[in-house]
């Protein structure tokens, strides 16, 4: 990587290189590294007191930062157009330490209501025990997210596609109208991933990643990432990262850089996969509905053709029959796998309403566009037709 400065490469050479050479490294170890350490030597009582005061660059403790991870952090960033990037235990605890570092006490996040189940919960439930309100709004509508802000506001939180209902969300028109206020954009780009988009390069401020799925890609690993300014990165590190101590491992952040080795050959082939199973349902009369940003009536399908380089690879769909109709094709299916996790490699599917998002009341539930007869199915690599003929044996006569 010493010919071209590296901002030439394109996003594979990136996805392969960003962040390591090995003739730097001394052994010369052409994989990256797993450096499986808690600590680090000081040369002497004036660098450990340097290292700790910030005022030379180094390690110090596994949980503040680590050679392997900070690959993964390097390229990561350079993948989203970011300054820099911080891996952490897992999704939700980059998300938390993301929002707990912009509002104190008394400040308010206005999210979309179209998000994981886990950070509605954040929101909805935990948060406000430490006083920061969130006021969730339809976010399809530019007036609903202005109509939310109040003196106190700082974030503006939102997922694109959405989870589970693969909402669209315009990241450049609320990223211009936070902006007009002085609030800070976070977009959870975990669906995507910064192969099928970059919110950053649309406006947004910060983004955060359950790596467990897509980057990771084998359904073999928790973790997380953020990804923002140098500063605002530093600030976390140093901070709430330090002190409450959600570190990813090592070992884990390897799997991770593993998993953008190959990241945009699966997106392609999930992108793929899941444009056949979508036309597929949607022709089939024992359906419903299918929800799929790739389908021309999906009513952010012009949207999502200009904001993202593919639809990736989720779909969402009912059954005829509602409720009942969902748990018999879910109990029927035998290649699908019956779990809670999106972006593996093979096909996964999974009823919300009474799992991801069980933890959410009835009206919750409908805020958050989990229906009862929704199911979620994140496409895998396999042979499609395999996909499909489970599907349709499943759906039963
Ligand atoms: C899974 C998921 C999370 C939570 O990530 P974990 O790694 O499970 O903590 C957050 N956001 C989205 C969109 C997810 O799919």
């Amino acid at each position: 990587m010493n010919k071209k400065t590296k901002k030439q490469y394109g996003f594979n050479t990136l996805a392969l290189h960003h962040g390591y050479d090995p003739v730097q490294e001394g052994s010369k170890s052409r994989a990256v590294p797993i450096y499986q350490t808690t600590s680090y030597m000081f040369d002497s009582a004036e660098h450990a007191a340097g290292l700790f005061a910030e005022e030379e660059e180094g390690y110090i403790y596994t949980r503040i930062g680590n050679p392997t991870t900070k690959v993964f952090e390097e390229r990561m960033a350079v993948l989203e157009g970011g300054e820099a990037g911080l891996a952490t235990s897992s999704g939700q605890s980059a998300i938390t330490l993301t929002i707990l570092t912009l509002v104190s006490q008394g400040e308010e996040v206005v999210s979309s209501s179209y998000i994981y189940g886990g950070t509605y919960h954040l929101l909805a439930e935990s948060l406000p025990r430490y006083g920061v309100k969130t006021r969730f709004v339809k976010p399809d509508d530019i007036n609903d997210w202005e109509q939310a802000i109040t003196d106190k506001t700082r974030v503006f939180y939102l997922e694109s596609p959405g989870n589970p209902r693969l909402n669209i969300v315009d990241i450049e028109a609320v990223s211009s109208l936070a902006h007009q206020y002085g609030i800070t954009v976070v977009v959870d780009n975990t669906f995507n991933t910064p192969y099928l988009s970059q919110p950053l390069k649309l406006g947004a401020d910060i983004v955060v990643h359950s790596t467990t799925k897509y980057i990771g890609g084998h359904g073999n690993s928790i973790g997380g990432v953020i990804v923002g300014t140098r500063d605002f990165i530093h600030k976390v590190r140093t901070e709430l990262y330090r002190d409450t101590g959600p570190a990813i491992s090592p070992f884990n952040a390897w799997l991770f850089i593993q998993g953008l080795e190959t990241l945009s050959l699966r997106m392609e082939k999930h992108c793929s996969n899941a444009m056949e199973v979508a036309r597929w349902l949607s022709g089939d009369e024992r359906v419903e509905w299918v929800t799929y940003p790739g389908l021309p009536d999906h009513p952010r399908h012009e949207l999502a053709k200009k904001q993202q380089r593919g639809f990736g690879g989720m779909i969402c769909f009912g059954v005829k029959g509602g409720y009942s109709a969902a748990r018999n094709l879910i109990n029927r299916v035998e290649l699908c796998s019956l779990l809670a996790n999106i972006g593996d490699t093979r096909t996964l599917i999974i009823h919300p309403a009474s799992t991801t998002h069980e933890q959410l009341s009835r009206e919750e539930q409908e805020k958050a566009g989990v229906t009862p007869d929704l199911i979620r199915l994140s496409v895998g690599i396999e042979d499609v037709w395999d996909i499909i003929d489970d599907l349709d044996q499943a759906l039963g006569g």
